[in-house]
């Protein structure tokens, strides 16, 4: 069976990464024969950034791999925190104070739509292979709700499972989820590819 490097060290994508892609691929973890690297995140769009990650990973262990870029997007903050979520408001600010950071910014806005966005792309030899895009669609709530999944899920309420992500249970979340969307993207585009050999 084809290898494939998953480029992630988040143990919550990589269990639904491994859900998904076990069937048609030996999936492996970073670090994966040694290789642990990180690459900067400088693209300036979701798909960039995947690539870089991808690519880098391809390069460092010669296996395809797949990386994800993802993010949450306020209508009201103009995209922010966009590509820019995981290190909103510093590096190492707890995630508590961001999601509050966020809600402070919308005090006084009426709209409060948001969504999440995933872009995945598949990597190997030849170069990209596929690319997979999903959105998830909701509101972002005036206080938490729940403590489930992980960053922004206790203050985005989504429209689809009418509650909040941080209240979802795992299979709920993944059911509608951004990233569950980009993967199925990415498997359809895969049905018309011989994966093997990439
Ligand atoms: P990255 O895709 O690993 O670079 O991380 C993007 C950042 O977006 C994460 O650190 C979270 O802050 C946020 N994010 C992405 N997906 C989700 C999600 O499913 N729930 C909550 N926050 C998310």
């Amino acid at each position: 069976m084809q290898k494939l490097i998953i480029a992630t060290h988040n143990k919550g994508k990589f269990k639904e990464f491994k859900r998904m892609f076990g069937s048609i691929f030996e999936v492996h973890a970073l670090p994966y024969n040694g290789f642990d690297g990180d690459v900067e995140e400088t693209g300036t769009t979701y798909y960039e950034n995947a690539l870089l990650k991808a690519k880098f990973v391809y390069e460092n262990t010669g296996e395809l791999c797949i990386a994800d870029d993802s993010g949450l997007s306020v209508t009201s903050l103009n995209g922010e925190p966009g590509l820019y979520s995981a290190r909103y408001g510093g590096e190492n600010t707890p995630q508590k104070v961001k999601n509050q950071m966020i809600i402070d910014r919308l005090a006084d806005k009426t709209d409060r739509s948001a969504k999440f966005i995933c872009c995945l792309v598949l990597y190997g030899k030849n170069g990209v292979v596929a690319v997979g895009n999903g959105e998830v669609e909701g509101k972002i709530l005036f206080t938490e709700e729940g403590s489930g999944g992980f960053g922004y899920d206790p203050i985005f309420y989504c429209n689809e499972l009418n509650k909040s992500f941080g209240v979802a249970s795992e299979d709920e979340k993944n059911s509608v989820s951004h990233r569950s969307r980009a993967i199925t993207d990415l498997l359809n585009k895969l049905k018309d590819i011989d994966v093997n050999n990439k």
